[in-house]
This record gives structure tokens, sequence and C-alpha cells, in this order.
């Protein structure tokens, strides 16, 4: 059993929903638990920055699949919500990444974890330290809380969640 973090991004038509059904589909695949939801916090894009405002997530997830395993059941449930792939960092229905994985240090082609600019992207330290405040670097051993990025204002609360029963709940 292994505990995994993954950041949810959407900033394409409903994006809530996007995120819910995003969620929903990984609670409902096999060996994957989703035990906890952040709050919902919408932030500006970066690196391509002509685009809408997207809503993130982190969601907290036991698993008995392999870390492997976990980023093709992300890139099927992309694909069931209907993520099309254009420009590099551009709009998107619906993106999920592996942040950590367990504190495993991961350097494939396919897949490296834990996720090589978590600690630059307030959009993701932000609902991560929401659900594990204590959380250090796998490979570093810093804690997350102490990364500069923390204190980007451009990452603003957009909705409370308290627990996933409540989130999957939510409509925009
Ligand atoms: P970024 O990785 O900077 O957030 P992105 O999410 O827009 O960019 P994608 O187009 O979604 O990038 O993914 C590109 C590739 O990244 C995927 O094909 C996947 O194999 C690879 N990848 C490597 N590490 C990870 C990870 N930890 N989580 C998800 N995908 C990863
Ligand atoms: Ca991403
Ligand atoms: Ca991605």
């Amino acid at each position: 059993m292994s505990i995994a973090y993954l950041s949810i991004g959407s900033n394409i038509g409903d994006r809530l929903q996007h995120l819910v059904g995003a969620v929903q589909a990984l609670h409902s695949h096999d060996g994957v638990e989703v035990l906890a939801v952040s709050s919902v916090y919408e932030t500006k894009p970066v690196g391509y920055t002509d685009q809408a405002d997207f809503l993130n997530v982190t969601v907290c997830v036991e698993t008995v699949v392999s870390a492997h395993e976990l980023l093709v059941a992300c890139q099927k449930v992309e694909q069931e919500l209907g993520r099309v792939r254009t420009i590099r960092w551009g709009p998107r229905t619906v993106d999920l990444d592996i942040l950590l994985y367990s504190n495993d240090n991961i350097e494939t082609e396919s897949l490296v974890v834990p996720h090589p600019r978590l600690c630059e992207r307030a959009f993701v330290l932000i609902p991560l330290l929401e659900i594990a405040p204590t959380i250090t670097h796998p490979v570093t051993g810093k804690l997350f809380s102490e990364e500069a990025a923390v204190r980007d204002s451009g990452v603003v609360l957009w909705k409370k969640v308290n627990g996933v029963k409540d989130f999957l709940q939510l409509k925009e």
C-alpha cells in the first residue's frame, strides 16, 4: 500500500465538473482510494499565460498500483474527460500530475517523481499543504511549507472543501 499525492487542474468549460469527474474516476479505479481532497483554488496560468484561469486541487490517494500504473490511470482519466494535447502548458479540460508517490524517487522517460516542477508552483504547493501541512520532500528532506513559492499571492481560495464526500457533491 502506498500513499501518493496528485495535482489536478482544469481551465476549459465546466472546470469544477472536470475536477470532480477526475476525482470520481480515480476513486472508482481498482486499487485506488481517494483519502483527501484539498479546497479548490483559482490560479493564473503559468508557462503559457495567454489562456483562462485554472481551478486546481490536490488529492491524496492510497493505492496498491505502482507509480507507472497510476500514471496510466491518470492519462486514461484525462482522455475520458476529453483532453486534447495542443500547445505545451496550454489550455486543458483536465491535467493530472503525480506529485509524490510514497518516498520514491523515480526518473524514467515517462515518469519523474517527485514532480520536477513541484517546488516552484504555488498552485500545487498551496493545495498540497492544506491536506499535508508537515510534508517534506522525499529527496531533499526540506519542508514544502518552506518553499518560497508558497508565498505567491496568485493562488486564491475559490471553494472551501470539507472532505472527499463534500467535494464530490460540488457543482459550479
Ligand atoms: P508539467 O509536467 O510541467 O505540469 P504538463 O502537465 O502540461 O506539464 P503533459 O503534457 O500533461 O505536461 O505531460 C507530458 C508528459 O509528462 C506525460 O506524457 C508524462 O509521461 C510525463 N510525466 C513525467 N512525470 C510525470 C508526473 N510526475 N506526472 C504526470 N506526468 C508525468
Ligand atoms: Ca501539469
Ligand atoms: Ca500532466
